[in-house]
Order: structure tokens, then sequence, then C-alpha cells
């Protein structure tokens, strides 16, 4: 019997020239950017069409590298390994200074990952937000 003696281990997921423009300038920010703000942005370094920057974000997201949020509808760098690769994401929201932050609780993760409803409904995503104020607003 011949094998490969190769294992394909967790591959380190390579990102094309324009998403990674796109993910450091998210990483970058502090504050969830728009996707208009993002495109403005990304226009000075050449990429010009809206298209190519939602598939990029559309991508990003998938591999979970950023989330978006929706009540925003902006996109933020993921800043939390155990939720899952966007199965599960959680934010607390700030209502007074819009900070946003994702909260990273492998309970939270592990209570979603093990929900079911009393119907049976299997959930395969969570995207959670949680509004109140932050300690500097408090
Ligand atoms: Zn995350
Ligand atoms: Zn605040």
């Amino acid at each position: 019997m011949r094998t490969s003696g190769k294992m394909k281990k967790m591959q380190k997921q390579i990102l094309s020239k324009n998403q990674q423009i796109i993910f450091d300038l998210i990483e970058k920010s502090s504050e969830p950017l728009k996707a208009y703000a993002i495109l403005f942005n990304v226009q000075k370094k050449g990429i010009k069409a809206p298209l190519q920057v939602y598939r990029a974000l559309d991508k990003l997201v998938e591999i979970g590298k950023i989330h978006k949020i929706e009540s925003r509808n902006a996109f933020i760098a993921c800043h939390n390994s155990s939720c899952q690769v966007a199965k599960a994401t959680a934010f607390s929201i700030c209502e007074i200074c819009e900070k946003v932050t994702e909260i990273s609780s492998a309970g939270l993760s592990k209570y979603l990952a093990n929900f079911k409803d009393k119907d049976g409904m299997k959930y395969s995503k969570y995207n959670l937000e949680f509004f109140g104020l932050c300690k500097k607003c408090r």
C-alpha cells in the first residue's frame, strides 16, 4: 500500500490581492466600516469596480475573516477564534458611541452550537447583536 505521506493539514487561507487590501483596511479600522466607505478607500488603491469589492467582502465573510454587522450594515474584522468561522457570531453594540465589539465567549458559542428549539428546528447559523451601553457611556 502506498501512502503519499502528506496529510493535508488546515490550509492557511490565502487571500487574493483585492481581498487582502480590503481585509487590511477593515482590520486597521477602529470601527465597523460600511461598504461605501470601503469602496471609497480602496478606489485609491486601484480597485475601481464596486462588484469586485462586494465579491471580496462576500468571500471574506464566508471564510470568517470579517463579519457583517447587520443592524449597521457594516463590516468588522473577526477577533474571536471560537466564533467557528462565521457560523455563530455575537456582537455587543453601544447605543450611544456605536462601539462594536465581538463577544468572545466560548460558553455562548458552545450553547449556540447545541441549541435546538422544541419543534426540532436545528439551526446552522447565528448572528447575534446585543445592544446596551459601554463602560464609558454608562
Ligand atoms: Zn469572529
Ligand atoms: Zn459607548
